[in-house]
């Protein structure tokens, strides 16, 4: 296993990217805006801020190139076989992946390697391999006539991501729209550009023809704003906070209505019943909350303890939540780093102290950085008790390695607590007795349950939310819909 001296060596020997990438190059933007390291405050590349005349070269291209039929016309075949090898050079080209996504998010080496950049491999590949398989249909018209209902791709798509999967989330994105013959303008987020680039480049290697992909980088109000307005993009898929979100559907509603399809913000609530395995809760209540130092937005941030097994559930949570080992995310020993930026990391650290202020009974891991740390970053596990749904943080989105509990007497009034959120994006139920489990799953208003697990996730089950957690479904053969039109060619016989 390669150690942090041994990250640090082969990064003296890359070449971090900063340019932008169109129409099949990478380009310099007339404008840059500063990036570092989020664990060490270091200074890493001026990167291209893409301006509206830039995004508009970028779209025109991309139009061209579908018109074109290069990509959208290639039998679905065809297009398998290209990202088939896309998903192979991925896996080729791992290390060096995860290496820049550690650098640009400050998440632990090992998840990078072992989870982010094989995810994205796998997403690839489970589209490329769908796409020669789906039919398309015929209608239950009358004898003297035959109704075709075909997909056709949408045509130009944008694609708008954020920081905290950046590969794996513009995969999500990528690999269906693509795969249904698209052309994709992506916006990585602008902490965290460097995989997005590097895909392009692998792209162009697996012989997806230039213009297919193109990645801009950037401002979110320039950048992503000039793409939300643009009057020539089909389709927008977006995975963001619920706030940006809904400016994007405004930016459609003021220019050409495109579809916006929306993965946005959750406060996800993981309900443990007294006769539950608590070990296996405990364990997976650490990850549901913890991992990806909490920045994930299906993050079980509100644990539900039914009141009888509270005090003992929260004791042995807390010793749990001492052994997570906080580092230099390029320790292959970390096993939490550092959050995106200052910033949030502030915007953290003050819900936390809000709910303090409210009468949550804080527990702190302490915190012991190396030197080479920016402490400013970093924020230790954090466990809230006695959080009641007056409190804000019960329903604050905080993206962040900080945990509610609140308790619970009845069935009914942990179905409350769960659903007492403006967002719906998954939720957990653990419970030896399946039937109350399975009864109690379609009263909580969410796109996911999980039955005695966490955050249950995989290519082929659709990822998306109820309420203001958004309405677009990453991920199986329903995020094919986002991506194409249905046309009906009708013949009179
Ligand atoms: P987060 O809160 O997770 O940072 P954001 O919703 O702010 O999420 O960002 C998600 C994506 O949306 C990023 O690519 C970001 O650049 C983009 N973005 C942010 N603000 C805007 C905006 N006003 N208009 C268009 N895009 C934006």
């Amino acid at each position: 296993m390669k150690v942090k001296k041994d990250w640090l060596d082969q990064l003296s020997q890359i070449e971090l990217p900063k340019s932008y990438f169109v129409a099949g190059q990478y380009a310099e933007s007339k404008h840059t805006y500063p990036i570092t390291n989020p664990a060490t405050a270091e200074f890493m590349v001026n990167m291209s801020a893409c301006d509206e005349q830039e995004v508009n070269q970028a779209v025109e291209f991309a139009r061209t190139v579908f018109k074109s039929g290069v990509w959208s016309n290639l039998a679905p075949r065809e297009r398998k076989q290209k990202l088939k090898k896309l998903a192979e050079l991925i896996r080729e080209n791992a290390e060096e992946l995860a290496l820049l996504e550690t650098l640009n998010v400050g998440k632990p080496i090992q998840d990078s390697l072992n989870v982010d950049i094989p995810g994205a491999a796998s997403c690839f590949e489970w589209y490329a391999e769908s796409i020669d398989k789906i039919y398309d249909e015929i209608a239950p018209t009358s004898n003297d006539q035959l109704a075709m209902i075909r997909r056709e791709p949408m045509g130009v798509v944008a694609a708008i991501v954020p920081w905290n999967f950046p590969l794996d989330l513009a995969s999500w994105k990528l690999a269906p729209a693509l795969a249904t013959g698209n052309c994709v303008v992506l916006k990585p987020a602008e902490q965290s550009p460097f995989t997005a680039l590097k895909l392009a480049q692998l792209a162009k290697q697996a012989g997806i023809p230039d213009g297919v992909l193109q990645v801009l980088t950037g401002l979110g109000h320039i950048t992503g704003q000039a793409l939300g307005r643009h009057p020539d993009i089909d389709c927008l898929v977006f995975t963001g906070s619920t706030e940006t979100a809904k400016k994007f559907l405004v930016y459609s509603a003021e220019s050409n209505m495109k579809p916006v399809w929306p993965e946005t913000g959750g406060k996800s609530a993981n309900i443990i019943f007294a006769d539950a395995d608590l070990d296996q809760a405990l364990d997976k209540a650490i990850f549901g909350a913890f991992y990806n130092q909490g920045e994930v937005c299906s993050a079980n941030s509100r644990i539900l303890l039914e009141h009888s097994i509270s005090q003992q559930f929260i004791e042995k949570f807390i010793e749990k939540a001492k052994n997570i080992k906080i580092g230099h995310p390029l320790d292959p020993n970390t096993q939490m780093g550092c959050l995106i930026d200052r910033q949030h990391a502030d915007n953290v650290r003050h819900a936390i102290e809000q709910a303090k202020v409210q009468g949550a009974k804080d527990y702190v891991i302490p915190l012991n950085l190396d030197e080479d740390l920016d402490p400013t970053t970093y924020i230790a596990p954090t466990v809230l008790t006695g959080v009641t749904p007056e409190f804000r943080i019960f329903h604050q989105e905080v993206f962040g390695p900080v945990v509610s509990i609140t308790t619970f007497e009845t069935q009914e009034e942990a179905i409350e607590l769960a659903n007492n959120s403006i967002y719906g994006l998954a939720a957990s139920i653990w419970t030896k007795d399946i039937q109350k489990a399975i009864i109690l799953s379609k009263q909580l208003l969410v796109g996911t349950v999980s039955i005695n697990t966490v955050d249950a996730l995989d290519v082929s089950t659709p990822f998306g939310g109820y309420k203001q957690s958004g309405y677009g479904r990453d991920l199986s053969l329903h995020a094919i819909d986002k991506f194409t039109q249905l046309k009906t060619t009708w013949i009179q016989l």
